[in-house]
């Protein structure tokens, strides 16, 4: 019998790579689902409404928030509120499809307590001073954004051992390598025909 479709949550500091590697791991395995997070942040040029984010009014969020409908929900970087629709994980977990959840570490301690089962990745970068030159290379935040995310990321760090698993994102494609590995998706190797 196949087991039950399993939640992976990969959390980790800020410019870590986070998209990236799950885009990748989407591109790879396209019945991979990809949780689309609400969030009260307005969006960035490019980022597209329901596919990136569901963006949504302060009003929006705080109901949300009052019918219980997200699984986790945070404040990351002292702004913006992101949270996790619920429903959507449950009916795709339960259609078998892998389900994978990037989020923050407010919010993977947070379905750590509501669903212990999942699978917790944290997505390390290979040193500081390089999640420091990815975060200011991306160019997409402020000065004052920019120090708050830092100040986030210093306090993400620590908190890895507290993850099933570490992959060092030194790689793109070595990193998405090792999540799908670790998510069990990697397709078992063919072995030799048999005979007669
Ligand atoms: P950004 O504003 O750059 O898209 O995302 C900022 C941070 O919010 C990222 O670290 C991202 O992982 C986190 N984030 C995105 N969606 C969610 C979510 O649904 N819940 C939580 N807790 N964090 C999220």
């Amino acid at each position: 019998m196949t087991p039950p479709a399993r939640l992976t949550v990969l959390a980790g500091p800020s410019a870590v790579g986070k998209d990236t590697v799950a885009a990748d791991v989407r591109t790879r395995f396209p019945n991979v689902w990809l949780s689309v997070s609400a969030t009260t942040r307005p969006p960035r040029p490019g980022e597209v409404q329901g596919v990136n984010y569901h963006f949504v009014a302060d009003d929006q969020f705080d109901r949300m928030v009052a019918e219980d409908e997200l699984l986790e929900w945070a404040v990351v970087h002292g702004v913006y509120r992101y949270g996790t629709p619920r429903q959507a994980v449950l009916d795709h977990l339960a259609a078998g499809d892998p389900a994978l959840l990037v989020i923050d570490l407010q919010g993977a301690r947070q379905v750590r307590r509501r669903m212990p089962e999942a699978r917790f990745v944290f997505l390390a970068p290979p040193s500081w001073d390089e999640l420091v030159r990815r975060l200011v290379g991306r160019g997409t935040e402020g000065e004052e954004e920019r120090e708050r995310r830092l100040a986030s990321a210093r306090v993400e760090l620590a908190a890895e051992p507290e993850f099933d698993h570490v992959i060092v994102n030194d790689d793109v494609h070595r990193a998405t390598e090792e999540l799908v590995r670790v998510m069990g998706l990697a397709s078992p190797p063919v072995g030799p025909v048999a005979a007669g």
